[in-house]
């Protein structure tokens, strides 16, 4: 997908509109929750009025960010608004209830960097190789003119720590360090926040760990390698959707792995599928693209119709097969 317009369009927009609503995917991660928060303090700050909106409200775990209070989940009744903003989010469906909160909007802008990315809205701009929405959202608010403030600095640390894996993922170029330079000067303290976004999980978290070790499977002679987690379990742990994230970088990280996938059973006789990829040459947007979903090449996701184990049969069927196509 192609952008159809430059920043500079954008913060024109910004400039000349009054209202806006900010939103972002549901389920939502560091990304997408630091991307609008971040956006959403420097438009109040120009003297906008803001609502911030996601399906599933605040997570729980980004609650210390600085104006995450603006977070709410929409509401039943739809409003107006001059400019709609939708981040890191590559379908209109991504967005949940969000998106019939929104009556009617002038404008709509999709800021993103998703290879899926659909398009839609009249101001589009996808930055693929960008490797956080929120790195995007750091070369918007300058090319606006907006001040960067120590809170707005925490938020986009947040993001694209979040997005690039603290800075280590292949995405992760100069311009990325450059910014990041940038956010400390203008108030991140990085020992903190790095702890608070990635050294304080709860006890459960690691409980939930142990459960979905005793599912792993090695397949495709040790290129892949899966767990999954049925509701049940879920429910005997008391894990929420907040406390799954990042657990696949442990298969991820392990020697000979190509492909990794988590299968997470959802209510409503749906599973959602998670997945990582190590090379390019397995492209996991591709697989996830075959049962809905999407993402990026070397991160994607889909949510699937059907019992977790008929899912998990298919899923590894299409990772053998990707895997097999190279040579
Ligand atoms: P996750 O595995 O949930 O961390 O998601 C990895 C990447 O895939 C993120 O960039 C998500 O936005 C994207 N993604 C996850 N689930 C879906 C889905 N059902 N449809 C499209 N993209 C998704
Ligand atoms: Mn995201
Ligand atoms: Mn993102």
């Amino acid at each position: 997908m192609n952008s159809n317009c430059i920043l500079a369009e954008i913060a024109e927009a910004l400039r000349e509109n009054q209202t806006f609503v900010v939103m972002s995917h549901l389920r939502p991660d560091g990304d997408a929750i630091g991307s609008v928060i971040a956006l959403a303090l420097a438009l109040k700050g120009a003297g906008k009025e803001v609502t911030v909106w996601n399906h599933d409200g605040p997570m729980e775990k980004l609650r210390f960010l600085p104006g995450s209070d603006l977070i709410a989940k929409p509401p039943a009744t739809p409003q107006d608004f001059d400019v709609a903003l939708v981040l890191d989010t590559s379908t209109q469906p991504r967005l949940g209830d969000s998106l019939a909160a929104v009556r009617k909007a002038k404008l709509w802008i999709n800021l993103d960097h998703h290879i899926s990315n659909t398009g839609f809205g009249d101001l589009v701009y996808i930055d693929v190789p960008a490797p956080a929405t929120g790195q995007i959202v750091f070369e918007l608010i300058r090319a606006a003119g907006y001040p960067l403030t120590p809170a707005i600095a925490d938020n986009l640390w947040a993001a694209i720590a979040t997005d690039t894996g603290s800075f280590q993922y292949s995405n992760t170029s100069a311009r990325t360090f450059e910014i990041g330079a940038e956010l400390i000067a203008a108030g991140v303290d990085v020992g903190k926040i790095s702890e608070q976004l990635f050294q304080t999980h709860p006890r459960r978290r690691l409980e939930l760990l142990r459960a979905l070790l005793n599912t792993m499977q090695f397949t495709c002679d040790g290129r892949a390698a899966s767990f999954s987690l049925p509701l049940a379990t879920a429910a005997q742990i008391g894990a929420g959707p907040e406390d799954t994230e990042g657990l696949i970088d442990t298969l991820r990280s392990t020697e000979g792995v190509l492909v990794a996938a988590f299968f997470e059973e959802l209510e409503g006789g749906r599973v959602r599928v998670s997945m990582r990829s190590k090379d390019p040459r397995y492209d996991v947007c591709k697989i996830c693209a075959q049962f809905g979903g999407g993402g990026h090449i070397l991160a994607s996701g889909a949510r699937i119709k059907g019992g977790l184990a008929t899912v998990e049969a298919q899923v590894l069927k299409a990772i053998s097969d990707a895997i097999q196509q190279q040579p």
